[in-house]
Parts: C-alpha cells; structure tokens; sequence
C-alpha cells in the first residue's frame, strides 16, 4: 500500500500502536500534520571536532570507532561503550539501552554528539547522542549537520520524530500539493512547498533553512491576507450614507466641555469626520491609551452623525459598562435634543423612534427591530467582539453603517496589521493634560503589610475623599494555583482596614449586586472596594486613587495596565502597587516584567514589551483575540504580510483558484 498525505501515522514504516499514541498527543495523527510538524529551533552538529578537542571543550560534536561495548545489569542497565581516534579514547556510559550491544559494532565508526558530566574529580558522558557515519552530510540524519529540534511529548524525542519524517522523505515531492502554481512561485521568488518543507526538516545549510521559512511564512500570512482582502473587497462594494460634518453643533458641543480636547483627540476627531462624509463605509479602529479619552471622541462622531438625521448604536462588552456608558452620554448629551436608549439583556426593549442613539451590549446584536435610519455602529473596547458580528448590522434597505472600532488596551502597530488588516487605524497616545502620571511601584511580598498601612493612611488623612481598589486573580482559593483570592484574604483585609468600609465585588455577584455595590463606591459609602477583574474593563470612577495589585505576576502587562487605568482619572495624585505572589524569584523574567512595568506608564509602551517577551498567546489569549497562531511567520514580520496582502489582492481580482489555494493552504 502507497502512502499518501492523509495515511494515518501507522502506516509509516516504524510507527507502531505504542508510539501511534505518542505522536497523537503532539496532535499528529495524518502523514501530513507529521510533515508540517516544524521544528522550533536547529541544532549545529556539523563542525566535526578530535576527541582531544573533545576533552577540553567538555561538549561538542565528534567522530570514534567503536572499539568495545559492554552491558552490565546490576541494579540499573549500563551499556558502556568504548570509543577511540587516531589520538585519544573515551569511555561512553548508556543507561536502560541494553538493545545497544548489538547496535554498536566493533570497528564501525560513529558520530557522537555529547557533554561531559563532572561530579567531583570524575568525569563521564552519559547517554551521548550518535548516529552511524555516512561519509556524506546528505546521508546523516541526526549528527553532523544541521539537525531541527521539535516539540517532543515525554517517551517521543526529535530524534524519532526526525526519524520517521525521514521515512516518508522521498515521498514528499509526489504527495504534497502545491497551493501555488509554478509561475506563482517564479514571481514571488520562494521555495516551492516541497523544497520548503524538505528543507525545513533536513537543511544543508542555514540559508536553507531561511527560505524554507520564508516559503512556510508566506503561506500562513496568505490565509490572514486572504481574509482581510477578501473583507477589503467586500466593503467596497457596501454603501453606507456619506455625510456633512455639522461644524456648528460640533463646535458648541466641544465648547461647552469642562477640558480642551488634546491634539490626538482632535486628530483622531478629524480622520472619523473625514471617513464619514464618504459613501464607503468607515472601518477604523481607535487604538488609544487607557484613559485616553476615546470617549468623546466617539459621542462627537455620534453626534454629528445624529445632527444628519440617522441612528447610532454603542457597543459596550459588558451590561455595567453599557449603563456607565448611558450616565456619561446622558450628560455629555444634556443639552441637546439627542435620545438615548439602553438596550442589555434584562432591557431589551427599543422604541420605533429614529434618529437615536442605542446603548447596548451584544444582546441587541440579535434584536431584529434595528432603527432603519443607522449609520452608525461604535465598538467599545473591543477584545471580546468578533469582527464577523459586523455582518448582523448589515441593512435590509442594502446600506451598511459606518464603523468605529475602539481597543480596550492599547494594541502595538504590528498587531494591528494581523487583527483588524482591513481597519485605518487612529492612535490616541496623548494623555490629558491635566493628568499626572500614576505613580507606580514594585512591592515585595514582604512589604505587602506596610503597604496597606500606607493605603489605609492616605485614605483616612484624605478625609475619605479617595478610595481605594485591591485586585485579585481570584475568587476563591484554588488547589491548583498557589494564588492569592478575594475568600482567602477578606478576613485579613477587614481587620488591616478597620474603622474603613472594606467590601468586595467579584464576577460571581449578581448583576444587580454588582451594580449597587459599584454605585455605593461611587457615593463613598466603600472606601475600599476589592475585586477580581471584573473591574478591568473602562469602569470610571475618578475618586479612586490607589490601585493595589496582588498575585501581579498572574497578569499580562496589557491587563495590569487597564487596571491601573481604573485610577488616574481626574487631576487627583493616583497611586499603583503591584505585589507579587511570595513565589516569585528575585531577577527572574516575572519580577522584570512587572519592574518595567511601574517604570513606564504607556500603555503601547507596556504592551509592545509584553508582546515581545511573551508572545501575542500569552498577552491576548490567541484563541479568544482571533489572532492567528503562527507556527512558523513571525507575527511582527509587517514585510511579509504586506507582500502576501499585494498577492492576495491579486489572486482575488485575477485567479479563480482561490478556493483551491485556501484549501492547501499551511494551517
Ligand atoms: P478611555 O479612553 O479609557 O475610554 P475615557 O473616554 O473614559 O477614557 O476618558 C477618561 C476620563 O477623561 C473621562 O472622565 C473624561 O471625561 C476625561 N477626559 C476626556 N478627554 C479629556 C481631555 N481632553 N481633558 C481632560 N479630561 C478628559
Ligand atoms: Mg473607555
């Protein structure tokens, strides 16, 4: 029987049912996830050194004759090998190989890779690794070359992983499909698949590697490129209504502000303006710091977009922030004519009237009775809305809205090019000015005590004008996580904060509990108010000053910094204290991270460090974001996304085969 790319694993020659089940936890089950298994980095194994070199250098690659082997089966199973060169001799020790005296061969010559163990005044090799000499490179598999280490699963090494990819080998030019035509391929002057993924297994050289890469890239930024050209294309066709900018009302609105508007709000201001006086609807996205002020800069747009005579409607993820949302239009509104109307799930009830504007949260995504007259749709704090809700407000009359997308943090450019590719993109980075820095500081677990004695100073010495937020990655205690929760320190908090009025508000509560306890913080009956992150998202409370985190190493920066963002909002002195766990390490990455950290109060400061140290997985959550996880292309690799959009865009204009190409397509 021939092998093709979807013959499940145990039919490759060498894969039987024990290791079957090995390579199904790497979740390989096909020939193929077998080929397109990458490895995540190369190992050089091709500058050969003598055993004298061996000895000195204490590790590295080298050539030996087998000169004895011996097994002894006392206690353990310890095969020792010795091994020799024109010059020196060594002595090499396996353990639990026994199957290794027949495989060594007296004469036969071996390459070894290896390390040398000292304990003491003794030195040993333990368990080196080797592979038979072939007198040419091409013929080695795992030693002398440039050898790909994989994502190996406990009892499945790279070893054998490269073992068996090497079986089907040969095999790889006739079975994997192309995606791309040869033409194709000559212009956009890359690997052919076949080649790439030949390569990326068994390189001569690193430049092999390199193109292999490349080809691979290429190939997961098309499927993205796809995607937003494919949207790109769509909207085009779309018509939303073009309006005038009513400079008039704009003008008395942002005269009647108790602020100026900054540069960046003003700039931002006039893009939207501009996007919206087109029949092609408006797709941008707000990327603005916490606190920022994206605020209103959405209620001007949708004012303006009120004033010509059509509907609104405001996103917001969460029904807390959907009421916020009402109190702060309410007023910002208060001297107009423009009606608001809150639509969440317990309220679901839109009256017939036009020209409004509806809060709400994703609720009135499936509430069928839309104002006819929209125009336009604002996103709040986007993380948790999915870019294909967009279609639900599609118009039944054929206009689709404008739409203005806002980030909940800060999101670094080479993001935003993967996730929202098809979005013009305005940044607000200017803070208002009357806000000073929030003051941030890096609190040992040791100090933690001394730290809430300050806290409770500040607020007493305020005269319970300021308040306070202590935040918690959980609930309750865990078995599995050595964390910190609300239920394990309330009694200590209680005690520590006497004669203060210390409650907790946490995702659990009922909404309406949640909401009454926000509104006693709001009118100072808390001071202090404790909470999981519930609180993180856009809550507005601008007597709050401090903001104590605990277990701080639990969180992405992105996520510390939206907390930190809950204060700092008003002229007042704000304050941030993130505390580690009791866990965490002096130097170590955790404590880096959370140092630089309080040292920088940018959000697109914090989030791009977090980008690059931990990857878009940890610090978004790929699987909820949308962002796509890249096995091989580099996610900041903007170069390579463009060139893969410029295809993109032509294959959808020239080529039918798009489909075809998708379908073959690398992950
Ligand atoms: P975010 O961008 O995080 O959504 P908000 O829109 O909630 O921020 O604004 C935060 C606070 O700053 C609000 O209380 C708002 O009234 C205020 N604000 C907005 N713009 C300015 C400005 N230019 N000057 C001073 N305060 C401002
Ligand atoms: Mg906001």
């Amino acid at each position: 029987m021939t092998l093709n790319i979807d013959s499940k694993i145990n039919e490759i020659k060498g894969i039987g049912e024990r290791q079957t089940s090995l390579f199904e936890k790497l979740n390989i089950f096909t020939v193929k996830d077998l080929v397109f298994h990458i490895p995540f980095r190369y190992q050089d194994t091709s500058s050969v050194i003598s055993i004298q070199e061996f000895k000195e250098l204490g590790k590295g690659t080298f050539l030996a004759k087998i000169d004895d082997v011996k097994t002894t089966y006392f206690r353990k199973k310890i095969t020792t090998v010795k091994v020799s060169d024109e010059n020196e001799s060594l002595r090499l020790t396996f353990f639990n190989q026994p199957y290794l005296q027949k495989v060594f061969v007296k004469d036969d010559i071996y390459i070894f890779d290896a390390k040398i163990s000292e304990k003491g005044s003794k030195k040993n090799i333990y368990n080196p690794k080797f592979e038979q000499f072939k007198y040419d490179p091409n013929n080695q598999t795992h030693l002398g070359k440039l050898i790909g280490i994989y994502p190996e699963t406990s009892g499945l090494s790279s070893r054998t992983i490269r073992s068996r990819i090497k079986t089907v080998e040969e095999n790889i030019e006739d079975f994997l499909i192309d995606p791309l035509n040869t033409k194709q391929i000559s212009e956009l002057e890359i690997d052919t698949l076949s080649t790439a993924i030949r390569n990326i297994h068994f390189p001569k050289d690193q430049n092999d590697v390199d193109k292999a890469k490349e080809r691979l890239s290429f190939d997961e930024m098309l499927k993205v490129a796809i995607r937003i050209e494919k949207e790109n294309l769509k909207r085009e066709k779309q018509k939303a209504k073009a309006m005038n900018i009513k400079s008039k009302d704009i003008n008395k609105f942002i005269k009647n502000l108790p602020y100026k508007l900054t540069n960046d709000q003003n700039k931002a201001l006039e893009e939207i303006l501009e996007d919206t006086s087109k029949v092609k609807p408006m797709n941008r996205l707000l990327n603005g710091d916490v606190g920022s002020g994206k605020t209103v800069v959405a209620a001007i747009t949708i004012l303006n977009t009120i004033k010509n005579g059509y509907s609104c409607i405001l996103l917001a993820p969460t029904t807390v922030l959907a009421k916020q949302h009402q109190n702060t239009f309410d007023k910002l509104f208060e001297d107009t004519d423009i009606k608001v109307e809150l639509c969440i799930s317990s309220n679901k009830n839109i009256s017939s009237y036009d020209n409004k504007l509806i809060i709400g949260t994703h609720a009135i995504l499936f509430e069928k009775t839309l104002p006819k007259d929209l125009n336009l749709v604002v996103i709040d704090e986007q993380h948790r809305f999915g870019v294909e809700q967009r279609e639900y407000f599609k118009q039944k009359n054929g206009y689709t809205p404008h739409y203005l997308t806002m980030t909940a943090t800060p999101i670094p450019r080479s993001l935003t090019e993967i996730f929202f590719g098809g979005l013009d993109v305005s940044e607000i980075k200017e803070k208002p000015s009357n806000r000073q820095d929030i003051k941030t500081y890096y609190t040992p677990a040791l100090k933690r005590d001394s730290c809430f004695e300050w806290v409770k100073g500040k607020i007493v010495e305020s005269k319970f004008e300021n308040q306070a937020f202590i935040i918690y990655p959980l609930i309750e205690e865990s078995e599995k996580l050595a964390s910190k929760s609300i239920m394990t320190e309330i009694e200590y908090l209680k005690k520590k904060f006497k004669g203060l009025n210390v409650e907790y508000l946490h995702g659990r509560l009922k909404e309406k509990e949640k909401n009454s306890l926000l509104e006693k913080f709001r009118n100072k009956e808390i001071h202090i108010l404790i909470s999981t992150t519930v609180i993180e998202v856009g809550i507005d409370i601008p007597d709050a000053t401090i903001m104590v985190i605990e277990d701080a190493d639990r969180f992405g920066l992105a996520q510390l910094h939206q907390l930190r963002g809950r204060v700092g909002r008003s002229a007042k002195e704000s304050f941030c204290f993130v505390i580690p766990n009791e866990n965490v390490e002096k130097d170590s990455p955790a404590e880096k991270r959370l140092k630089y950290f309080a040292q920088h109060n940018s959000g697109f400061e914090v989030s791009e460090y977090d980008l690059q140290s931990r990857g878009p997985g940890e610090v978004y959550g790929l699987k909820q974001s949308g962002i796509p996880l890249f096995k091989v292309a580099d996610i900041h690799d903007t170069k390579m996304l463009s060139k893969a959009r410029k295809f993109a865009k032509k294959l959808l204009k020239e080529d039918n085969s798009i489909e075809n190409i998708l379908e073959n397509l690398f992950r």
